[in-house]
């Protein structure tokens, strides 16, 4: 799909539609402002038909074999790797991310499709061994049903494949509500899952403005069986609430405030490097960002010139210049809570290393762009230390011993994804066990793929996606006790 001024957005039962009342949206580059494309305004009515269409597709998909559905998902991910300039374009015009970040996430996509489809023929049960011996026991695992995914904005493509490879190749239909800003790239999925040739009503796409409408109804409707989301907390938690009230299976991957920790065993050059990498993707909309780093005293000062000269050597630019490493911030409202925690830290203290304001592009000051920021002298008390600031801004502390280091690591309701940087094997293993997170970068800033189970301890969320669990989480276990 090329961008164009006026595209998609609701498919329903094998079929593109429009918005019961013609109504569309209009979606912008967060790096110039201007319009790519006028989507459909769809709402509650259109999801609960996406649901209907969703639940009558289900008893033949769940009874497809797995094989069939596998060949299914692995010639989408096929397409979507043989599509990767096009869709990459589509996801930086969108989300601001520079095309070489869009390039990975259409690579890390497709994977998530390609690896549930080889899951797909391994959903074994179970003989279990039996405690009468006029009975026989053994276990099938059946899929859950319906799937309603709600996904976020800042991974807009791989979010999707990431909730719905698993759930088809479960053997459940779906239907997914991608963010309000980012529907583009979805779209362009979904054309893609209807060349391959997924049959009518297995999936099911609403694009719309009424976000929590549209939530409640994917939430609280009967036929849902299962609720899949990522975004913030604070949606998470009003979605878990309001899925109680028909016991629906949930999954969540919330939000994350994840620690970057340095010890004085630490190649220097390589943590520095990572910190940066960590931190800077995305421009720092990633959930599991570093959001602060803790350095141990002896090297507080060399590493932290390290952090402060990589950072401002990061080129800030629109995502199609092939030389820009850090996009725009996604809208008006990231834009000014990033500038917000910077001059909460400024005012209790904090010294601006490098950065500190909005980023002029072209010698022009664009609304979102933010340079690239490092402070120190930072302390517990400032926002940036305990809200994520989902923006460029590196805060560092030190510190002097592990333990210190662990309890400021976990001193947050978050558990998403924590780093540090030590060589000591003891250390390793010691702070990789006491570290309060479901995802650990130990010398790794980069600790996810599709064979890698993702998810969070705490307020971070509910359940696993990836790895050999993620399709666990759209499976129901059924025991069947024979007598003989
Ligand atoms: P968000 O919670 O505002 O939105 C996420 C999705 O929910 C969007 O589709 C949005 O339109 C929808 N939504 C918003 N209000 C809703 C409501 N009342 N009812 C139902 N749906 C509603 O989050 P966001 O700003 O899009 O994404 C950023 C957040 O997501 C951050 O907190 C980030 O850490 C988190 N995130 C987590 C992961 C993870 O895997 N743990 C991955 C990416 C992002």
């Amino acid at each position: 799909m090329a961008v164009e001024t006026k595209t998609r957005g609701i498919f329903i039962d094998g079929e593109w539609r429009e918005a019961d009342r013609g109504k569309t949206f209009a979606v912008r580059n967060p790096a110039t402002g201007e319009i790519l494309a006028h989507v459909a305004d769809g709402g509650v009515a259109e999801v609960r038909r996406a649901i209907e269409a969703a639940h009558a597709a289900f008893p033949a998909w769940s009874q497809m074999t797995a094989d069939k559905r596998a060949t299914l998902l692995s010639k989408a991910a096929q397409r979507m790797t043989e599509r990767t300039e096009e869709l990459a374009r589509i996801l930086t015009q969108e989300n601001g991310k520079p095309l070489a970040e869009s390039r990975g996430e259409v690579a890390s996509a497709a994977s998530f499709f390609q690896w549930n489809a080889e899951e797909a023929r391994r959903v074994y049960g179970e003989v279990v061994p039996t405690v009468a011996s006029d009975r026989r026991v053994l276990t099938i695992k059946q899929p859950v049903g319906v799937v309603a995914a709600i996904t976020p904005w800042n991974f807009p493509l791989s979010m999707v494949t990431r909730k719905l490879g698993p759930a088809l190749a479960a053997g459940c239909t779906a239907v997914l509500r991608p963010a309000r800003a980012t529907p583009l790239v979805a779209i362009a999925t979904f054309e893609i899952m209807q060349e391959v040739g997924f049959p009518p009503g297995v999936v099911n796409l609403v694009t719309g403005t009424d976000s929590a409408g549209m939530g409640t109804e994917l939430a609280t409707n009967p036929l849902v069986r299962k609720l899949t989301f990522t975004g913030s907390t604070e949606v998470g938690k009003l979605l878990l609430a309001q899925a109680a009230s028909t016991v629906k299976r949930v999954s969540l991957e919330l939000g994350g405030h994840a620690p970057f920790l340095v010890f004085d065993d630490a190649d220097l050059e390589k943590a520095a490097r990572a910190a940066v990498l960590s931190r800077f993707r995305n421009a720092g909309q990633t959930c599991i960002c570093t959001n602060r780093v803790y350095v141990q005293r002896g090297i507080a000062d060399a590493f932290t010139a390290k952090v402060a000269q990589f950072a401002s050597a990061l080129k800030v630019g629109n995502g199609l210049d092939p030389d820009t490493q850090v996009g725009p911030l996604i809208d008006e409202r990231g834009f000014e809570k990033v500038q917000a925690h910077v001059e909460d830290a400024r005012s209790k203290g904090a010294a601006v290393l490098t950065g500190g304001r909005p980023a002029r592009v072209n010698g022009d000051l664009h609304g979102y762009f933010y340079e690239p920021t490092v402070l120190a002298n930072t302390t517990p008390q400032m926002r940036v230390m305990y809200e994520e600031t989902f923006g460029p801004v590196l805060p560092v502390m030190t510190f002097d011993t592990e333990d210190e280091a662990i309890a400021l690591a976990n001193d947050t309701p978050y558990g998403l994804a924590a780093y540090f940087y030590a060589r000591d094997v003891g250390r390793i293993f010691r702070v990789s066990e006491k570290l309060d997170y479901g995802i650990i970068g130990a010398n790794d800033p980069v600790p996810v793929g599709a064979h890698i189970p993702f998810g969070g301890y705490k307020q971070s969320g509910l359940g696993r996606e990836n790895g050999s669990e993620g399709i666990n989480h759209f499976l129901e276990v059924k025991a069947i006790s024979i007598g003989l």
